[in-house]
């Protein structure tokens, strides 16, 4: 591609809005334009980039055995009426009509377009299992769009399938696309990590996988062991139950004047005490019914544990006004101890240790003191409510939890039989018996995996490529295209490199040699060869953008040297 006439517009100053390094390069170097908020236009820089991790996604799902299809982006409402999921999914989801009057989505996932179809066509485990997946636009309409491509509310995804006859089909489908997800990041040239993530109400242990491509400005914190291979998003992370259970006090429970103690940090300051003496009490709502869940001050509920345990489609935390109803007070001063008999109580396990502790007594500016709990308020089972922290041990068993943030460019889950029984997708056994299909589904990413590949491959001056994804090969640079020598030999090496394979972008532009070089360090492409001062004795420039190493070499053994590059 010569750059006089290739639609690439680069700035050179940091954009406006953008925050993080990949949004700032992709605009910078021309890879994507803002249509409207949440929504781009892939310019043709970035675009090739696309066709590349595309490429290497088809390329691995057809060596795991999935065929490749095309789903239409927008889909009936009818379809997820019958899944039941119109309502569930809420605003994120873009609706339409038609001008018949007829209701729309633009769909965010194809569960139910790729279940109906697959429920009209295979009627017998003779055609299971089969695995289909597409390469296709995604519409979400986000709450906070940020960071360009990373999340926006129209995307590309790679979404694959699978349906098999039972769980052990499934099972072994789960672990092909996995270890596909593996070589499609690896092959992307991204340090990531495979964790345990949360499979909700129909995943079921060990059945969903989130995969997390470590990153500072990664929105999703990972908890992993120092020295085991565990690694889990934080949302699920275990804690391990290793506490003992504390002496009763000899003084009993006793109501103290708290004015204005709303939270813990208020407490400990008024009262100076350990908050790990201290009783924090939340009240949620399950599924329409109140929850208060109490664990130690220094720790933080879990609401997605809380969910877990209870079996329940929606947890929240219970609005002010629900909490005056329900308790009879306000958030601050809610408490375990005489809490009305139809709100039931989950208790975290580190509560044990409390031998003498604090917790609202259902009364403004009240709390007790001497509270021990199991003593002063009935606890049945104690359980895992609470986030990890750092420091807690591994609930391998095997070291200490650390955190790391990390950016989820894929996620394999599964699925069951949820869409096959709402959608009626069943074939018949072996002994003509009609089963639900067994599902799984597999997300990449892909526009997000281009940001994620820049954030984890750049430096202060732009983009630093890995080439299995590289826009181009090489950029080849002639610093002077008035000088002869200097034009012929950049027209000489343009044909030749293609003719050898080489996909180049070719600078022959009437810009100053500052311009170039530092467009050619922004777009970042694997190798730059320049034809400079020297093109007369058939001597370029080779620098390899990675780590700057840089040399000149006779036009004779350019391609043997380029080879010694690529390793
Ligand atoms: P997130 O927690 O980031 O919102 P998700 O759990 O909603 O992601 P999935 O429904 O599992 O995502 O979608 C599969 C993949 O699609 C994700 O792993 C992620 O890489 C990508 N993805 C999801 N939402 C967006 C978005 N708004 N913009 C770009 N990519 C996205
Ligand atoms: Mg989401």
């Amino acid at each position: 591609m010569r750059q006089q006439l290739f639609f690439n517009p680069t700035m050179r100053d940091i954009p406006q809005g953008a925050d993080v390094p990949s949004h700032q390069l992709m605009l910078r170097a021309g890879l994507i334009r803002q249509t409207a908020s949440g929504i781009y236009t892939f310019l043709p820089l970035g675009l090739k980039v696309l066709r590349n991790i595309e490429r290497i996604i088809q390329e691995e799902m057809e060596k795991a055995g999935a065929q490749e299809l095309l789903m239409p982006a927008i889909q009936p409402a009818e379809l997820w009426e019958e899944s039941g999921r119109l309502k569930d999914y809420g605003p994120e989801l873009m609706r339409l009509k038609d001008r018949h009057d007829r209701d729309f989505v633009l769909g965010p996932t194809h569960e139910e377009v790729i279940t109906s179809l697959v429920r009209d066509h295979i009627t017998t485990y003779k055609k299971l299992p089969i695995t289909l997946y597409q390469i296709q636009t995604k519409y979400r309409d986000e709450r906070r769009p940020r960071f360009g491509v990373l999340r926006s509310r129209e995307f590309i995804m790679k979404d694959a399938y699978s349906f098999d006859t039972d769980r052990s089909g499934l099972d072994t489908n789960y672990e092909r696309m996995y270890e596909a997800y593996q070589n499609i990041f690896t092959r992307c040239g991204l340090d990531f990590r495979a964790v345990e993530a949360d499979a909700g109400a129909i995943g079921g242990k060990g059945g969903t996988h989130e995969f997390m491509v470590l990153s500072q400005i990664g929105e999703d914190t990972i908890a992993f062991s120092d020295t085991s291979q565990y690694a889990a998003n934080v949302e699920i992370a275990a804690v391990l139950d290793t506490y003992e259970k504390a002496v009763p006090p000899a003084a009993s429970l006793e109501v103290i004047d708290t004015p204005q103690m709303k939270t813990i940090d208020d407490l400990t300051a008024g009262l100076n005490l350990e908050k790990a003496s201290l009783l924090k009490s939340v009240l949620f709502i399950a599924d329409e019914e109140p929850v208060l869940v109490v664990c130690r001050g220094d720790h933080e509920v879990n609401d997605i544990k809380v969910g877990n345990a209870l079996d329940a489609r929606e947890v929240r935390l219970a609005e002010p006004d629900e909490v005056q109803d329900i308790m009879g007070t306000e958030a601050g001063f809610v408490g375990p101890v005489g809490a009305p008999s139809q709100v039931k109580i989950l208790v975290d396990a580190a509560v044990k240790t409390i031998s003498s502790g604090i917790c609202g007594a259902n009364e403004k500016d009240k709390h007790y003191q001497n509270v021990h709990p199991g003593r002063d308020f009935p606890i049945t089972e104690y359980g895992d409510y609470r986030i990890v922290q750092e420091g807690d041990p591994s609930p391998d068993g095997q070291g200490k939890i650390r955190f790391a943030e990390g950016i989820e460019v894929g996620h394999v889950f599964k699925l069951g039989t949820k869409y096959s029984e709402a959608l009626g997708a069943v074939y018949l056994d072996e002994n003509g018996r009609s089963q639900p299909m067994v599902m799984g589904c597999y997300g990449i990413g892909v526009s997000r995996l281009l940001a994620a590949v820049i954030e984890q491959h750049h430096d202060e001056n732009g983009i630093t490529w890995p080439g299995s994804v590289a826009p181009f090969d090489v950029h080849l640079l002639v610093l002077n295209p008035k000088q002869d020598d200097q034009h012929e030999l950049g027209e000489q090496l343009y044909t030749r490199l293609q003719d050898n394979g080489y996909a180049v972008l070719y600078d022959d532009r009437k810009e100053r040699a500052g311009v170039k070089f530092n467009d050619s360090d922004l777009i970042g492409l694997p190798v730059r060869i320049t034809c400079g001062k020297k093109a007369g004795d058939g001597i370029v420039e080779v620098k390899r953008r990675r780590d700057g190493k840089m040399e000149e070499v006779h036009v004779n053994e350019l391609f043997s040297y380029l080879e010694t590059l690529r390793k």
